[in-house]
């Protein structure tokens, strides 16, 4: 028998976006965390460029260019009245954080100090503006204690190392979660009213990642495995500036302080893609920039492989102000001193665009008229509002998880007052248990690293930065076959109840083969070039037909697709010029 717990609201996740949820929600109802990680080791931790609002603190700025430059760099597939809510709400969430104690970096005037990132423009594009706050290059590190501390003080209630395994639905709504606690192995089901996920991105389905171990995607899995689809799953957006063979990120911060890239012939390269805001271009540019120079052989280093990012002209002073992390990390990682050369980069896979589906006030929509599923909430990473559409922009993601996650705890709070508690089916941990217990028992206790290496080292060759219809076509056959093996003989080694973090990484790696499925099947489908998702052989964006968000069902062993529109505003689709 499991451990019940009844609350008013539970929260998956205790990055910003499950914390900023939790200070809203706990205001009013009972509420409950659950996190697999203690809550300061979750990812928003590791984000260092910064958070952007157009606080106009450093230069003229106003939340409606802040809109444009996010709706241009989404490639026109953001929806522009989740755009407005984000980047008008900026302002507020950026003031709260700092009444909350966070010490962002300050003008000499005692203001919050801004920075430039790529794509963030005055103007409409005119010339790069200066609209991430931050606090070095630690900013989110900054966000996740300032916030936990929050938390503590309101007495928000946490099970920390517990799980999320599987939702329970009962009369096309959520009666509760089942999570399982590693210390001892034991199942616990949070009856509730309303649940929240906020579970994080899943890049470790790619080998080359800047994102932690823990980044599997179990929220949007569960999710997706209890009927719900996931939207706009092909686009996952490939950091330019990952250290070479590692993935680690150097944040675009280095860009924004006046770094530039060079290929082997220390040309500046960015100024023939992008000749008016060069190095400081959209992510999905600056990418594919990157992988044309290296296809065309203009890659440096022995294996004409990586390109190099130069800081060496921006001085000892600026660079240990303002960039001492990123880059102790190339020393440490790649014995390279950034005061002197250049540090060898590759595109990484950083941020998924995708997600569960939801509406501008976190509600999970579930299907192409966007019918809410009562009582299920996301916000974050794992999330899809769609603010972000084809490409997110830098400082957008912390962003995001604060203004989404406010609106989630609020929704929460709204809607638990209003609804009863979903009657609870007999048993409601039966199938969280007969996963375990399949996988308990596989034949094969070596599978699950062997499965995951062969999944991240695919996806890397078949379906990240250059995509075709037959290398798409190719991963679909490996990922048929990884996942029979996996359903079939996948087994741990580690067979004890305490602490075992063995049958946990074969949980997860189910999840990571449910979302890498979702993933080729919509990126397949999608014949046209957008923001991250670029298609060698259907290089241009076609607005006519694909002007859509793609939504995608699990069916038995095969996705279905289906898609919905674009909700357009103010700024009507042109082609992206920077
Ligand atoms: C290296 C790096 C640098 C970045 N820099 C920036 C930046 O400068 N600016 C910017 O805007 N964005 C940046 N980003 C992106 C941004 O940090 C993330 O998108 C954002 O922090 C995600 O927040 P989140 O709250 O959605 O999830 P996370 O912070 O990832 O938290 C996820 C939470 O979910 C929990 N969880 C997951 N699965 C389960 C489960 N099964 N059961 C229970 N709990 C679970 C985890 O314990 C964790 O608490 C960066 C990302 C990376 C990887």
């Amino acid at each position: 028998m499991a451990t019940t717990h009844t609350y008013d609201a539970v929260i998956v996740g205790a990055g910003g976006a499950g914390l900023r949820a939790a200070l809203e929600a706990s205001q009013h109802v009972r509420t409950a965390v659950i996190s697999k990680l203690y809550p300061t080791r979750s990812h928003t931790g590791a984000a260092q460029g910064g958070m952007c609002a157009a606080l106009a603190n450093v230069e003229e700025d106003t939340w409606e260019w802040h809109a444009f430059d996010t709706v241009k760099g989404s490639d026109f597939l953001a929806d522009q009245d989740s755009v407005d809510v984000m980047c008008r709400e900026a302002i507020d969430a950026v003031i709260d954080l700092e009444h909350w104690g966070m010490p962002f970096n300050r003008t000499p005037d005692g203001r919050v100090d801004q920075r430039r990132f790529g794509g963030h423009t005055r103007a409409h594009g005119e010339a790069p503006v200066m609209r991430a706050c931050y606090a070095a290059d630690r900013t989110g590190h900054m966000i996740l204690q300032t916030l936990y501390q929050q938390c503590v003080k309101q007495g928000v209630e946490f099970y920390n190392e517990f799980y999320l395994l599987d939702m329970i639905v009962s009369g096309g709504r959520v009666a509760g979660l089942v999570a399982y606690e590693l210390a001892t192995g034991e199942l616990h089901v949070f009856r509730c009213k309303t649940a929240l996920l906020a579970t994080g991105g899943f890049g470790r389905m790619f080998r080359v990642t800047s994102n932690a171990h823990a980044l599997t995607g179990d929220g949007p899995a569960v999710a997706l495995r209890r009927g719900l689809p996931l939207e706009d799953m092909e686009f996952f957006q490939f950091h330019p500036t990952g250290l070479y063979g590692i993935g680690i990120l150097l944040s675009e911060a280095a860009r924004g302080e006046g770094g530039v890239l060079r290929n082997a012939t220390g040309e500046r390269f960015m100024e023939r893609y992008a000749p008016s805001i060069k190095d400081l271009a959209p992510r999905d540019m600056v990418s594919r920039a990157i992988y044309f120079e290296v296809k065309e052989g203009r890659g440096a280093g022995p294996k004409k492989d990586y390109v190099l990012l130069d800081v060496t002209h921006l001085g000892k002073e600026l660079i240990e102000e303002k960039l001492p992390d990123i880059t102790e990390f190339a020393r440490i990682y790649l014995g390279v001193e950034p005061l002197r050369e250049g540090v060898p980069v590759v595109p990484t896979a950083h941020y998924a665009m995708g997600g569960i589906p939801t509406d501008n006030d976190a509600r999970v929509v579930s299907d192409e008229t966007n019918t809410v599923f009562p009582g299920l909430y996301a916000a974050g990473e794992c999330a899809c509002v769609s603010v972000h559409g084809g490409n997110r922009l830098g400082t957008n993601s912390l962003l995001d998880i604060i203004v989404f996650g406010r609106r989630g705890g609020l929704s929460m709070v709204e809607d638990a007052r209003r609804l009863d508690f979903a009657p609870m089916p007999e048993e409601p941990e039966r199938d969280a248990k007969a996963i375990l217990a399949r996988l308990a028992e596989g034949p094969e206790p070596h599978a699950v690293p062997e499965i995951r290496a062969e999944l991240q080292h695919s996806m890397d060759e078949n379906a990240s930065v250059f995509r075709t219809d037959e290398l798409l076509r190719e991963q679909e056959n490996a990922l048929g076959l990884l996942r029979e093996r996996y359903a079939e003989r996948a087994g741990v080694q580690d067979r004890s109840r305490a602490f075992n973090t063995d049958l946990m990484e074969a949980f997860e790696l189910g999840c990571l083969l449910d979302l890498a499925e979702t993933l080729v099947a919509a990126a397949r489908a999608r014949t046209e070039s957008r923001g991250g998702h670029y298609r060698g052989d259907f290089p241009k964006r076609n607005d006519k037909r694909w002007l859509k968000h793609s939504l995608a069902w699990k069916s038995g062993d095969a996705v279905r697709l289906g898609y919905k529109p674009v909700r357009l505003g103010r700024y009507k689709p042109v082609e992206r010029k920077y």
